[in-house]
């Protein structure tokens, strides 16, 4: 139950914020906080001026989780755990936001600087704007909002601010896990809102496992006039590449919580063989993209795929290495009828009148660290998904309604 002059209350606030969160946008955009792994310095400078924003505010219950890193700013690598007792304390609800942002990339793609905010249509340019900074200001002036109008969520209210989002999170979110392994609870609400559609309606709680290989098939280079001396290694893996279709069917469960609601086999990258028309290869590589849906192990797909790769070295006598560049198993998935989801579709509908539904994606988000540890997160936020690219925008009513869903769902005492 929310009750409904209170959340009026809120909104109300909330909304009268929207000048103080556009310039909050401003400020911390132009503290880059690029991880060393991206050639930056890390989040230090960024995350104290978070830090101090929030204490000025009286937000002051602020434990600060530094992660070793010798290549950062002061060798560290800061994250944030705001907390503010709630009525109860039967569960936590945490959302989470990073503070890292990518680098800009190519600044001829850009038309304005990256990191100096541009406002323009309802929009907020550059980068970090979106990822993640929309949820980080939404999250923080959700907090604000109860903090000022001396009001109390349901339960205790933490925002988990942390670094290292986009180069792995072994400096935030995994070292708060492994330092803090009793701080999360699997009966917690757990939301990061790091991922979504364009009208708010997903909510993802699944990923599919994820397998990139490399194949390499070696044959016998000749002139190509006399092919018999050789073994043509172009030809075989073409068809490796042919039969490596028959996975689709071997691996053809559906799940509908996926879109799409299959496992993907994908031929990709293809590198160059011989420079030449008139030789006959001796060497092939190409590249497969595996998306698994959790009801298959990693495991027996590469069986399944060593065992077709076998039959190619029968049939043309070339021998086929396979290199795994990357491989991860489904994390398991949080239940569709999980509170955090249940909570989440409630306020989604509440602030934004639509049905969310919960769904899976293709893998590599972040969320699936939490699963990893037994704990139930959803990955939602509104955006239009610009992260990562140049002209990286927040809608600025995004940021603002996304912080009505976080007091909503903070209000709920069921
Ligand atoms: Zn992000």
């Amino acid at each position: 139950m929310v009750n409904k002059a209170i959340f009026k209350k809120l909104q109300k606030k909330i909304e009268e914020y929207r000048p103080q969160m556009i310039a909050f946008q401003k400020e911390i955009t132009r503290i880059k906080a690029m991880s060393p792994a991206s050639g930056g310095e890390g989040e230090w400078d960024k995350t104290i001026y978070i830090k101090e924003f929030l204490t000025k505010k009286g937000l002051t219950d602020i434990v600060q989780i530094d992660a070793p890193d010798p290549q950062a700013k002061n060798q560290k690598r800061p994250n944030l755990i705001v907390r503010m007792p709630g009525k109860s304390a039967k569960r936590n609800i945490w959302i989470m936001a990073h503070t890292d942002v990518v680098p800009e990339g190519d600044l001829k793609k850009w038309d304005t600087d990256p990191f100096e905010v541009i406002e323009k249509d309802g929009k907020l340019y550059g980068r970090g704007t979106e990822d993640n900074q929309q949820s980080l200001t939404s999250a923080i002036f959700t907090t604000l909002a109860f903090h000022e109008l001396h009001l109390q969520p349901a339960y205790n209210l933490n925002l988990i601010i942390v670094a290292d989002e986009e180069t792995g999170s072994k400096y935030g979110i995994s070292y708060i896990l492994k330092n803090k392994p009793d701080l999360l609870k699997k009966e917690d609400i757990i939301i990061v809102p790091d991922a979504g559609l364009p009208d708010g309606s997903q909510i993802e709680v699944a990923e599919k496992g994820i397998m990139w290989m490399r194949f390499i098939t070696k044959g016998k280079q000749c002139h190509a006039s006399t092919p018999d001396m050789g073994i043509n290694a172009f030809r075989a893996a073409s068809h490796l590449v042919v039969r490596l279709e028959k996975l689709k069917k071997k691996f053809n469960i559906k799940n509908k919580v996926f879109e799409p609601p299959k496992s993907t086999f994908e031929p990709t990258k293809k590198e160059a063989n011989v420079p030449n028309v008139n030789t006959i290869p001796g060497e092939d590589i190409f590249y497969l993209d595996c998306r698994i849906l959790p009801e298959y192990s990693v495991k027996e797909v590469m069986e399944e795929i060593r065992h077709i790769c076998d039959t190619v070295e029968k049939d043309f006598e070339v021998k086929v290495e396979i290199d795994t560049t990357q491989r991860e198993d489904a994390a398991p998935a949080t239940p569709i009828d999980s509170p955090v989801v249940k909570k989440l579709t409630a306020a989604i509908k509440a602030i934004y009148k639509i049905k969310a539904r919960p769904m899976g994606i293709g893998g590599g988000t972040v969320a699936a660290i939490f699963r990893r540890a037994g704990l139930h997160v959803a990955a939602w936020s509104k955006i239009d998904d610009v992260c990562h690219q140049p002209n990286e925008y927040c809608i600025i009513d995004n940021m603002v309604n996304d912080s009505k869903v976080f007091a909503h769902i903070c209000l709920q005492d069921d």
